[in-house]
């Protein structure tokens, strides 16, 4: 049998209304009943943990529903409980909060970098989405930090370190500066015991030899300010044990130097009295130069407000005052739980509402610009980076990437070669789509093919500048090489009809031509001609500069086409043309060539406007690549008529790329469906095919 919990005192709750402290008992029963027979390291049951987490935010004054989830926020991942039972026994938020800290829970932190320490803060704070998570996730970690003993030497280092680098940090972060000392001094005596002890220690012993000359020097102090008419409290302030580590560590300094400095702090009533307090203070001590900082003008970044002066006290003892209101101290206390620390107070609940919330606004950067202090708890729940998502590589690193970024933008940002050669994506171990938007805490694997390329799509979906240029770069690239190949063809067509060929043009006539031409090379100069930026005739005149003219109009015969010249080569939409059409082509400036069908009703208006622009083109016999063809279906409105049509088309060997469907008439129906197919004949397989089916009234292809 295990030992019993000891239950805390319901004093501790009385803040709470009646009903909140009900329904904070019942949670706590189920709680025990799923946590039945687990018991922690030190052989306490299970149920001391949640408890005692409950206890320290119920020390923040933290409302019913996060003293709930506190008490259960082990259950979904220790047990068999789910969220949804959470959810239908104590409510959807308290089953949120559990949800949020379990995630929480599941990702872990495996490197040492600074930066990365960084980010896995911000990963934590942007999934948290709502502070009580956090702020739940803090008390846990301060319950599991105070009871650390219990554990195995090599866990406790790690959970030691984990504390130190991350969630001390947040603490500080929230402002929340008694627990991010405490959570210091914790994990700074399970990583170094052995210092600590020695400076805990020594910090013993320099305070008791001190005593008198403090108490005699905060005697001064108060009789100085009472003197001067202002009501204030006066505190000497302790030493932490870690941050005199630290001070000796960074300022080469000895235990005597950091520790010969004395700190007090004087806290009272309002702004215009601190600065009433400096003046009295610089009075009775010479303050030290350039010592002097004042954060209530300029507060510190986690919204930290006091004035710091350095005096020199009797003996020459530097004395380090901090001077602040009562509301000041509190924040720097707790941070954003004074909120909830300090809102019976209701004579001066507005007012401290209204600094937390402006506070957590600077904090947080948050854009709500309400100034109702109801709408606080609203304002907590929102994403903390709203612009940022935090996500793992495989090695466990972790990139930022702007809110909405894919797989494709991951992938860029890993590496160049990672992002031109991605193909899928895989995240927490599942395949999707290289467009899914990644989400804070995903696991990024990004598959790469060796012949893969970056696809035009992307451009539509990435995020990140990076993927944006470097795709645009690959594409421009891609098709001025592919301008190119086309621009070479093209010549050769029109040197052929000048009776030579591409061979018999010497380095010599190029480089007058390419000089001529002010292009920068001969690729370009091609690149040009597929482009349709200059005429292929004229060039190649050019180049046969001492040409027979007699050799001329010897018919130019045709551009061959296989359709795989990328994007130098354009098939018609309006004509969607595939082998076996008869063709014909028009170069048009910056769109290279574009193939019509010769029939077509757009290009015969062209041909009779503009004929310069148009070329004799004729489809490479050998192309193997499947073309689009769009085909119109009028068929009998009746149940699983489409399932047949497409299984029919599928049957022929062809793909559907996409189906429109024409009006609902109450008895026919037409599709239009855009198909892959490989020729002429392929095509009409397929529709000879689709005419046996007996729903199949009216067939034909389309082209206009
Ligand atoms: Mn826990």
């Amino acid at each position: 049998m295990a030992a019993a919990v000891a239950l805390p005192d319901p004093g501790r709750f009385a803040y709470l209304k009646a009903k909140d402290v009900a329904r904070l008992a019942e949670a706590y029963r189920f709680s025990e009943a799923a946590h039945a027979g687990q018991t922690r390291q030190s052989g306490d049951p299970y149920i001391s943990h949640p408890l005692a987490v409950a206890e320290i935010l119920a020390g923040w004054h933290l409302d019913g529903q996060t003293l709930m989830a506190a008490l259960l926020h082990d259950v979904t991942e220790d047990t068999k409980v789910t969220k949804d039972e959470i959810s239908d026994t104590f409510g959807r938020p308290v089953a949120e909060l559990v949800d949020g800290v379990s995630k929480l829970d599941r990702i872990e932190f495996q490197s040492a970098e600074d930066a990365q320490a960084e980010n896995f803060r911000k990963m934590l704070l942007a999934m948290a989405r709502d502070v009580r998570v956090i702020l739940i996730k803090l008390a846990d970690r301060l319950h599991n930090m105070r009871t650390l003993g219990a554990v195995a030497p090599a866990k406790r280092r790690r959970v030691a370190r984990e504390t130190m680098e991350i969630y001390a940090p947040i603490a500080n972060r929230l402002g929340l500066n008694t627990l991010y000392h405490e959570l210091q001094e914790l994990a700074f005596s399970h990583l170094y015991p052995l210092r600590y002890k020695v400076l805990a220690k020594a910090t013993a012993a320099a305070r008791g030899n001190r005593r008198e000359m403090i108490g005699r020097t905060l005697a001064a102090v108060k009789r100085k300010l009472t003197e001067s008419g202002i009501p204030a409290t006066v505190q000497g302030r302790e030493k932490h044990v870690y941050s005199t580590y630290r001070k000796m560590i960074e300022k080469h300094l000895s235990f005597s130097e950091v520790h010969d400095i004395f700190g007090c702090r004087v806290v009272v009533s309002d702004v215009p009295s601190c600065y009433l307090a400096l003046g009295a203070l610089h009075a009775l001590y010479k303050p030290i130069p350039g010592k002097f900082k004042d954060y209530i003008a300029i507060p510190k970044a986690n919204g930290y407000q006091s004035i710091h002066t350095d005096l020199i006290g009797p003996h020459g003892v530097p004395l380090e005052i901090q001077i602040r209101t009562e509301q000041m101290h509190r924040l720097a206390e707790s941070g954003v739980a004074s909120h909830w620390m300090y809102k019976d107070e209701t004579d001066k609940l507005s007012e401290l509402q209204k600094q937390t919330h402006q506070w957590l606004q600077s904090l947080l950067e948050i854009q709500h610009q309400s100034g109702d202090p109801h709408e606080f708890l609203e304002h907590v729940k929102v994403d903390l980076f709203p612009d940022e998502v935090y996500v793992f590589t495989p090695k466990g690193k972790i990139l930022s990437l702007p809110r909405g970024a894919t797989a494709v933008d991951f992938a860029y940002a890993v590496h160049t070669d990672i992002g031109n050669r991605c193909v899928a994506a895989k995240v927490n171990g599942e395949l999707v789509p290289l467009r899914a938007e990644l989400r804070n805490g995903d696991r990024v694997e990004i598959i790469t093919a060796s012949h893969a390329k970056p696809n035009p799509g992307w451009l539509q979906y990435v995020r990140t500048g990076k993927a944006r240029s470097t795709i645009r770069h690959f594409l421009k690239t891609m098709q001025y090489e592919e301008s190119a190949g086309l621009g070479e063809r093209l010549l050769e067509q029109a040197l052929k009809s000048l009776k030579s060929s591409a061979a018999e043009v010497d380095d010599a006539s190029w480089e007058r031509v390419v000089r001529d031409s002010g292009a920068r090379s001969k690729e370009e100069l091609l690149a040009d001609l597929g482009l349709g930026k200059r005429l292929p005739a004229v060039v190649a005149r050019r180049l046969l500069k001492h040409a027979d003219p007699a050799r001329e109009d010897a018919g130019a015969g045709s551009v061959t086409i296989r359709g795989t010249e990328g994007m130098a080569v354009q098939l018609a939409t309006c004509c969607r043309p595939i082998p076996g059409d008869a063709i014909v082509g028009s170069i048009k400036k910056g769109q290279g060539l574009v193939v019509h069908d010769s029939d077509c009703a757009a290009s015969l208006r062209s041909r009779k406007n503009e004929p310069e622009q148009w070329i004799d083109v004729e489809w490479d016999p050998r192309t193997t690549r499947l073309f689009q063809a769009a085909i119109g279906v009028t068929v009998e409105n009746q149940r699983g008529v489409l399932a047949k049509v497409a299984s029919e088309i599928a049957d022929a060997g062809s793909n559907i790329d996409s189906i429109s469907m024409g009006e609902d008439r109450a008895v026919f129906t037409t599709m239009n469906f855009v198909l892959e197919v490989a020729n002429r004949q392929h095509l009409a397989r397929v529709m000879r095919a689709l005419r046996r089916l007996p729903d199949v009234k009216k067939l034909s292809r389309i082209r206009e």
